[in-house]
Protein backbone atom coordinates (compact mmCIF):
# COMPACT_ATOMS: atom_id res chain seq x y z
CA UNK A 1 0.00 0.00 0.00
CA UNK A 2 1.86 2.96 -1.26
CA UNK A 3 0.49 6.77 -2.31
CA UNK A 4 1.16 8.59 -5.47
CA UNK A 5 0.72 12.18 -6.30
CA UNK A 6 -2.87 12.63 -7.58
CA UNK A 7 -1.79 16.20 -9.24
CA UNK A 8 0.55 19.14 -10.06
CA UNK A 9 -1.17 21.37 -7.35
CA UNK A 10 0.46 22.66 -4.31
CA UNK A 11 -1.60 23.56 -1.37
CA UNK A 12 -0.21 26.21 1.46
CA UNK A 13 -2.94 23.91 3.62
CA UNK A 14 -4.88 21.35 1.84
CA UNK A 15 -8.09 20.13 3.13
CA UNK A 16 -11.61 19.18 3.15
CA UNK A 17 -11.93 17.00 0.57
CA UNK A 18 -15.52 15.95 -0.71
CA UNK A 19 -16.39 13.20 -3.54
CA UNK A 20 -19.32 14.68 -5.80
CA UNK A 21 -20.89 11.13 -7.02
CA UNK A 22 -22.64 13.14 -9.71
CA UNK A 23 -20.02 14.27 -11.49
CA UNK A 24 -17.07 11.91 -10.71
CA UNK A 25 -14.95 15.12 -9.51
CA UNK A 26 -12.67 15.49 -5.89
CA UNK A 27 -13.10 18.78 -4.55
CA UNK A 28 -10.44 20.14 -2.18
CA UNK A 29 -9.71 23.57 -0.47
CA UNK A 30 -6.70 25.24 0.10
CA UNK A 31 -7.62 27.21 3.25
CA UNK A 32 -4.20 29.11 3.31
CA UNK A 33 -4.99 29.88 -0.57
CA UNK A 34 -8.43 30.52 -0.02
CA UNK A 35 -9.37 28.25 -3.15
CA UNK A 36 -11.28 25.51 -4.05
CA UNK A 37 -10.37 22.66 -6.38
CA UNK A 38 -11.92 20.13 -8.67
CA UNK A 39 -9.65 17.27 -9.40
CA UNK A 40 -10.94 15.24 -11.87
CA UNK A 41 -9.07 11.70 -10.95
CA UNK A 42 -6.54 10.92 -13.97
CA UNK A 43 -6.04 14.10 -14.53
CA UNK A 44 -2.73 15.87 -14.19
CA UNK A 45 -3.66 19.32 -12.86
CA UNK A 46 -6.97 20.46 -10.95
CA UNK A 47 -8.95 23.49 -11.91
CA UNK A 48 -9.76 26.57 -9.06
CA UNK A 49 -13.29 26.46 -9.11
CA UNK A 50 -13.86 29.22 -6.98
CA UNK A 51 -12.07 31.59 -4.45
CA UNK A 52 -13.07 32.67 -0.92
CA UNK A 53 -10.73 33.43 1.81
CA UNK A 54 -10.75 30.76 4.71
CA UNK A 55 -12.74 28.37 2.94
CA UNK A 56 -12.21 25.35 5.31
CA UNK A 57 -14.70 22.50 3.81
CA UNK A 58 -16.88 22.17 0.66
CA UNK A 59 -20.11 19.58 0.05
CA UNK A 60 -21.81 18.78 -2.74
CA UNK A 61 -25.63 20.33 -2.37
CA UNK A 62 -28.68 17.23 -2.91
CA UNK A 63 -30.54 20.48 -4.25
CA UNK A 64 -27.74 21.39 -6.68
CA UNK A 65 -24.55 23.14 -6.56
CA UNK A 66 -22.41 23.44 -3.18
CA UNK A 67 -22.47 24.30 0.66
CA UNK A 68 -19.09 25.15 2.48
CA UNK A 69 -17.67 26.49 5.40
CA UNK A 70 -15.48 29.28 5.76
CA UNK A 71 -14.05 31.63 8.76
CA UNK A 72 -17.32 32.59 10.08
CA UNK A 73 -20.08 30.24 8.84
CA UNK A 74 -21.70 27.93 6.36
CA UNK A 75 -22.36 29.43 2.34
CA UNK A 76 -23.76 28.17 -0.24
CA UNK A 77 -21.66 28.10 -3.31
CA UNK A 78 -23.18 28.22 -6.97
CA UNK A 79 -19.98 27.15 -9.15
CA UNK A 80 -21.82 28.39 -12.23
CA UNK A 81 -21.96 32.25 -11.29
CA UNK A 82 -19.38 31.81 -8.74
CA UNK A 83 -21.60 33.16 -5.91
CA UNK A 84 -20.85 32.41 -2.38
CA UNK A 85 -24.40 33.75 -0.35
CA UNK A 86 -24.54 32.94 3.53
CA UNK A 87 -27.06 30.08 4.57
CA UNK A 88 -26.78 31.66 8.01
CA UNK A 89 -26.19 34.08 10.50
CA UNK A 90 -22.61 34.35 11.12
CA UNK A 91 -20.84 32.54 14.19
CA UNK A 92 -18.27 33.76 16.71
CA UNK A 93 -17.58 36.86 15.22
CA UNK A 94 -16.88 38.65 18.47
CA UNK A 95 -14.27 35.49 18.90
CA UNK A 96 -11.12 37.29 17.15
CA UNK A 97 -9.09 34.33 17.00
CA UNK A 98 -11.57 31.34 15.89
CA UNK A 99 -12.21 30.31 12.48
CA UNK A 100 -14.29 27.32 11.19
CA UNK A 101 -12.03 24.35 10.26
CA UNK A 102 -13.33 20.73 8.90
CA UNK A 103 -16.83 20.40 7.82
CA UNK A 104 -18.82 17.22 6.89
CA UNK A 105 -22.62 16.27 6.06
CA UNK A 106 -23.73 13.27 8.43
CA UNK A 107 -25.79 10.18 6.47
CA UNK A 108 -28.90 12.21 7.05
CA UNK A 109 -27.81 15.15 5.16
CA UNK A 110 -26.94 17.46 8.24
CA UNK A 111 -23.95 19.66 7.57
CA UNK A 112 -21.63 19.40 10.86
CA UNK A 113 -18.24 21.51 11.39
CA UNK A 114 -16.50 23.17 14.04
CA UNK A 115 -14.12 26.32 14.85
CA UNK A 116 -10.82 26.57 16.31
CA UNK A 117 -8.78 29.32 17.67
CA UNK A 118 -6.14 30.30 15.60
CA UNK A 119 -3.53 29.85 17.98
CA UNK A 120 -4.47 26.75 18.76
CA UNK A 121 -4.27 26.79 22.54
CA UNK A 122 -7.37 28.14 23.70
CA UNK A 123 -10.76 25.83 24.11
CA UNK A 124 -12.65 28.50 22.42
CA UNK A 125 -14.29 26.71 19.42
CA UNK A 126 -17.18 24.68 19.23
CA UNK A 127 -18.82 21.78 17.09
CA UNK A 128 -21.94 23.14 14.63
CA UNK A 129 -24.56 21.07 12.85
CA UNK A 130 -26.31 23.05 10.59
CA UNK A 131 -29.99 21.78 9.87
CA UNK A 132 -32.58 21.46 7.09
CA UNK A 133 -34.03 25.10 6.84
CA UNK A 134 -30.90 27.35 8.12
CA UNK A 135 -31.58 25.92 11.74
CA UNK A 136 -27.85 25.99 13.32
CA UNK A 137 -27.27 24.50 16.72
CA UNK A 138 -24.18 24.43 18.99
CA UNK A 139 -23.19 20.95 19.77
CA UNK A 140 -20.09 20.99 21.96
CA UNK A 141 -17.72 23.66 23.12
CA UNK A 142 -14.62 23.45 24.58
CA UNK A 143 -12.90 22.86 21.28
CA UNK A 144 -9.28 23.61 20.73
CA UNK A 145 -9.18 22.86 17.03
CA UNK A 146 -12.22 21.28 15.53
CA UNK A 147 -11.05 18.50 12.91
CA UNK A 148 -12.11 15.01 11.69
CA UNK A 149 -16.06 13.73 11.33
CA UNK A 150 -17.24 10.14 10.59
CA UNK A 151 -20.18 8.16 11.00
CA UNK A 152 -20.46 4.32 11.25
CA UNK A 153 -21.55 2.18 8.29
CA UNK A 154 -24.38 1.21 10.85
CA UNK A 155 -25.04 4.76 11.65
CA UNK A 156 -25.15 4.45 15.21
CA UNK A 157 -22.22 5.69 15.66
CA UNK A 158 -20.15 9.26 14.85
CA UNK A 159 -16.60 9.57 15.31
CA UNK A 160 -15.18 13.17 15.93
CA UNK A 161 -11.24 14.66 16.57
CA UNK A 162 -10.34 17.96 18.65
CA UNK A 163 -6.77 17.75 17.43
CA UNK A 164 -4.79 18.68 20.30
CA UNK A 165 -6.52 16.18 22.59
CA UNK A 166 -4.91 13.80 20.08
CA UNK A 167 -7.85 11.36 20.41
CA UNK A 168 -10.61 10.24 18.36
CA UNK A 169 -13.95 10.45 20.14
CA UNK A 170 -17.04 8.06 19.74
CA UNK A 171 -20.80 9.25 20.00
CA UNK A 172 -23.75 7.04 20.08
CA UNK A 173 -25.67 8.76 16.99
CA UNK A 174 -29.17 9.01 16.49
CA UNK A 175 -29.62 9.42 12.57
CA UNK A 176 -33.75 10.34 12.94
CA UNK A 177 -32.63 13.00 15.38
CA UNK A 178 -28.69 14.09 14.87
CA UNK A 179 -27.82 13.55 18.82
CA UNK A 180 -24.82 12.48 19.83
CA UNK A 181 -24.36 10.88 23.68
CA UNK A 182 -22.17 8.69 25.44
CA UNK A 183 -18.64 10.24 24.77
CA UNK A 184 -15.66 7.56 24.54
CA UNK A 185 -12.27 7.03 23.69
CA UNK A 186 -12.10 5.41 20.48
CA UNK A 187 -8.10 5.87 19.18
CA UNK A 188 -5.46 7.66 21.68
CA UNK A 189 -2.76 8.44 19.65
CA UNK A 190 -0.50 8.96 23.17
CA UNK A 191 -1.61 5.62 24.85
CA UNK A 192 -1.00 3.84 21.20
CA UNK A 193 2.98 5.86 20.74
CA UNK A 194 1.40 7.62 17.59
CA UNK A 195 3.36 10.49 16.14
CA UNK A 196 1.24 14.32 15.49
CA UNK A 197 -2.21 14.65 16.13
CA UNK A 198 -5.23 13.17 14.69
CA UNK A 199 -7.01 15.56 11.59
CA UNK A 200 -8.93 14.53 9.25
CA UNK A 201 -10.96 11.09 8.99
CA UNK A 202 -12.85 9.10 6.99
CA UNK A 203 -14.65 5.37 7.78
CA UNK A 204 -14.38 2.58 5.30
CA UNK A 205 -17.56 0.15 4.63
CA UNK A 206 -16.03 -2.46 7.20
CA UNK A 207 -16.57 0.27 9.80
CA UNK A 208 -12.63 0.91 10.08
CA UNK A 209 -11.68 4.27 10.43
CA UNK A 210 -8.72 6.05 8.59
CA UNK A 211 -7.02 8.86 10.17
CA UNK A 212 -4.76 11.80 8.83
CA UNK A 213 -1.81 12.37 10.70
CA UNK A 214 -0.90 16.18 11.10
CA UNK A 215 3.10 16.07 11.54
CA UNK A 216 3.17 12.61 11.44
CA UNK A 217 3.72 12.04 7.92
CA UNK A 218 1.03 9.26 7.69
CA UNK A 219 -2.67 7.99 7.38
CA UNK A 220 -3.66 4.81 9.64
CA UNK A 221 -6.46 2.19 9.51
CA UNK A 222 -7.49 1.54 12.94
CA UNK A 223 -10.62 -0.86 14.66
CA UNK A 224 -12.04 2.02 16.25
CA UNK A 225 -14.25 -0.53 18.67
CA UNK A 226 -11.14 -1.93 20.08
CA UNK A 227 -8.97 1.15 19.35
CA UNK A 228 -6.33 -1.73 17.50
CA UNK A 229 -4.02 -0.45 15.08
CA UNK A 230 -4.48 -2.12 11.98
CA UNK A 231 -2.47 -0.84 9.19
CA UNK A 232 0.13 2.77 7.86
CA UNK A 233 0.02 4.31 5.24
CA UNK A 234 3.45 6.33 4.73
CA UNK A 235 2.78 9.74 3.27
CA UNK A 236 5.46 11.58 1.65
CA UNK A 237 4.68 14.79 3.18
CA UNK A 238 4.93 15.39 7.02
CA UNK A 239 1.35 17.57 7.70
CA UNK A 240 -1.20 14.96 6.51
CA UNK A 241 -4.55 16.93 6.95
CA UNK A 242 -7.65 15.03 5.93
CA UNK A 243 -8.50 11.98 4.24
CA UNK A 244 -11.29 10.90 1.66
CA UNK A 245 -12.61 7.79 -0.85
CA UNK A 246 -13.44 8.52 -4.09
CA UNK A 247 -14.20 7.10 -7.59
CA UNK A 248 -16.42 5.13 -8.96
CA UNK A 249 -16.28 2.01 -6.78
CA UNK A 250 -14.92 4.36 -3.53
CA UNK A 251 -11.86 2.40 -3.35
CA UNK A 252 -9.86 5.54 -3.75
CA UNK A 253 -8.27 7.66 -0.72
CA UNK A 254 -7.35 10.31 -1.36
CA UNK A 255 -4.91 12.61 1.11
CA UNK A 256 -4.45 16.24 1.30
CA UNK A 257 -1.86 17.66 2.84
CA UNK A 258 0.01 20.95 3.87
CA UNK A 259 2.86 23.35 3.85
CA UNK A 260 1.87 25.37 6.16
CA UNK A 261 3.82 25.59 9.58
CA UNK A 262 7.45 23.98 7.68
CA UNK A 263 10.23 25.58 7.46
CA UNK A 264 12.44 25.87 4.57
CA UNK A 265 15.08 22.98 5.37
CA UNK A 266 12.03 20.66 5.95
CA UNK A 267 10.33 21.76 2.80
CA UNK A 268 13.61 21.34 0.94
CA UNK A 269 13.42 17.89 1.98
CA UNK A 270 9.47 16.93 1.33
CA UNK A 271 9.01 18.60 -1.88
CA UNK A 272 5.83 17.04 -2.17
CA UNK A 273 4.37 18.73 1.00
CA UNK A 274 1.11 20.48 0.28
CA UNK A 275 0.32 18.13 -2.60
CA UNK A 276 -2.66 15.94 -3.18
CA UNK A 277 -1.99 12.41 -3.00
CA UNK A 278 -4.47 8.87 -3.69
CA UNK A 279 -3.93 5.81 -2.76
CA UNK A 280 -5.71 1.59 -3.64
CA UNK A 281 -6.06 1.06 -0.12
CA UNK A 282 -8.14 -2.41 -0.97
CA UNK A 283 -11.39 -1.93 0.91
CA UNK A 284 -14.12 0.90 -0.35
CA UNK A 285 -15.28 3.38 1.47
CA UNK A 286 -18.51 5.35 2.83
CA UNK A 287 -19.86 8.16 0.16
CA UNK A 288 -19.19 11.82 0.71
CA UNK A 289 -23.24 12.57 2.10
CA UNK A 290 -24.52 15.48 0.29
CA UNK A 291 -25.98 18.46 2.22
CA UNK A 292 -29.55 18.39 2.21
CA UNK A 293 -30.48 22.13 3.31
CA1 LIG B 1 -8.01 19.66 9.34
Amino acid sequence: MNAKVASNVTAELGEGPSWDARTGILYWVDIKGGRIYAHKPGNESDDIVASTKGVSSVVPRAGGGFALTSRHGFYSLDLKTGRIEPLTEEVEIDLESNKFNDGKCDPAGRYWAGTMDQTEKSPSGSLYLLEKGSKLKKVLSNITVSNGLGWSPDHKTMYYIDSPTKKVRSFDYSLPTGEISNQQVAVDFVRSGQIGDPDGMAVDNEGMIWVAHWGGGRVTRWNPSKGVLLDTLQIPADQVTSVCFAGENLDELYITTARDGLDEKTLASKPLAGSLFVSNVGVRGLPTYPFEG
